[in-house]
């Protein structure tokens, strides 16, 4: 039997396969089952020192996410022998990704878009998971989907569990048990009870938080570097724009050292020293970077963040350049303002090369990571699709064993 943890971009796409194929499984998930539009209640919350966003319920930080599904990382992945060429175009037929159809481009969207090609930089519509036929165009894609017009890992629990796949949820794996280096099963708890599950096979994909977590608990020692992607959003006054109610995130530039796409945030309102102004006449953009993997996670378990000389120094430029986009854009460029510094993918804390082998094996035989954990640098682009792809591949891997 092979147990999985976590129902995030790692989890559910091994489930899904693993199932599918017969094959005995048992996915534990620490948070409920859930409906997508009441994803927001689930947010995680860390310390005050940090502004991490990321979930847990069925289907992990996917959930919330923007659907947003772009290739990363294929150059660094070589140098630890791995090609994941085959499994992007396994993954992106699987769930469709696909530019957003143009009935489904606003027009602050259109802006940037615009804006973009005429100042001479690298702009394209963004790769979606998301179904239009579906999708009310609310802009709510950060809150979950009221709509359900997402790929999420839940679509693939969902299927695993119509196969055969057992899925246990309110549940937390604290620990693997071992023996001669070699994996048992694991521990976890559900409503105050402890109970132990034995396996031959683990598969840790409870995210770069939680997998580090549990290793350590385990004797491996991990998490102790950890990136996250930065992000800032920059915008401004554009009356009327109606960004807000946008598919979000529906295009895309990229830059030498961050990328940008229109993004909606209502802080940049507070920014503007305007009681009449509202969400409707709000266009963001979101700067998204590469950072050095210099966070970790401290002995009680807490989450510590450094932000390097380069890390400002990414951001900065991309923060200009998203200037320049929406002073383009018609943006009033006195009510130009930034939200506050956060991250949504985190990683880094079971690295290739450093916690896990090329196929994501432990020192422990029979124990493996696959999600953002072992990603061994920051993609400073969306990430779900290259740990869809990674997790394709460990599951091709088990099967062959
Ligand atoms: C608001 C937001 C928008 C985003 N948009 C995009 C986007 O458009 N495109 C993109 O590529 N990325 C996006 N991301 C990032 C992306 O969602 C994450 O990078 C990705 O989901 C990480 O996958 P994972 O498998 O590592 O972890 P997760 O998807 O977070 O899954 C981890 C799972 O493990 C469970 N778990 C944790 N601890 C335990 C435990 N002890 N026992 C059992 N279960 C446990 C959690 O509940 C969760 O279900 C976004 C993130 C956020 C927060």
């Amino acid at each position: 039997m092979i147990i999985i943890v976590g129902t995030g971009a790692g989890g559910a796409i091994i489930a899904r396969e693993l199932a599918k194929d017969n094959i005995p499984v048992t996915i534990i998930e620490k948070g409920p089952y859930i409906h997508s539009k009441d994803a927001f209640n689930y947010y995680d919350v860390y310390n005050d020192s940090v502004d991490l966003l990321s979930t847990t319920c069925v289907g992990g930080s996917t959930i919330v996410s923007m659907s947003n599904m772009v290739r990363a990382l294929d150059e660094e992945l070589h140098e630890y022998d791995i090609d994941i060429s085959r499994e992007y175009d396994y993954v992106e037929d699987l769930i469709d990704v696909h530019p957003l159809d143009d009935s489904h481009i606003g027009e602050g969207t259109q802006l940037f878009l615009d804006a973009g090609r005429k100042l001479g930089l690298n702009t394209l519509k963004m790769p979606k998971g998301i179904r239009e036929k579906d999708c009310i165009q609310c802009g709510k894609c950060a809150f979950g989907c009221p709509a359900d017009a997402k790929w999420s890992g839940k679509d693939f629990v969902d299927e695993a569990v119509e196969v055969g796949a057992t899925f246990i949820s309110e549940a937390e794996v604290t620990e693997v048990i071992s023996d001669d280096s070699t994996v048992k099963g694991v521990k976890y708890i559900k409503e105050d009870v402890e109970t132990v599950l034995l396996a031959d096979t683990v598969i840790l994909s409870a995210g770069a938080i939680g997998s580090a977590l549990i290793l350590r608990n385990s004797g491996i020692d991990a998490g102790r570097d950890l990136f996250f992607d930065p992000f800032v959003s920059v915008g401004g006054y554009l009356k009327d724009i109606n960004f807000n109610t946008e598919v979000q995130m529906a295009g895309l530039i990229i830059g030498k050292n961050f990328v940008l796409s229109p993004h909606f945030s209502s802080f940049i309102k507070g920014n503007i020293d305007n009681e009449d102004v509202d969400d409707k006449d709000i266009l963001s953009i979101m700067v998204k970077t590469s950072d050095e993997a210099k966070g970790y996670i401290d002995d009680d378990g807490e989450v510590v963040k450094i932000n390097t000389i380069q890390d400002i120094r990414y951001l900065a430029e991309g923060a200009a350049t998203a200037g320049f986009i929406l002073r383009e854009a018609g943006v009033d460029p006195l009510t130009i303002g930034s939200t506050v510094y956060r991250g949504a993918h985190p990683g880094g804390t079971a690295a290739i090369g450093k916690v896990v082998d090329s196929n994501l094996e432990t020192k422990i035989n029979g124990l493996f990571v696959s999600d953002a954990s072992v990603l061994p640098i920051s993609p400073g682009k969306p990430p779900i699709l290259t740990i869809l792809a990674l997790s394709k591949r460990l599951a091709d891997y088990l099967k062959n064993k």
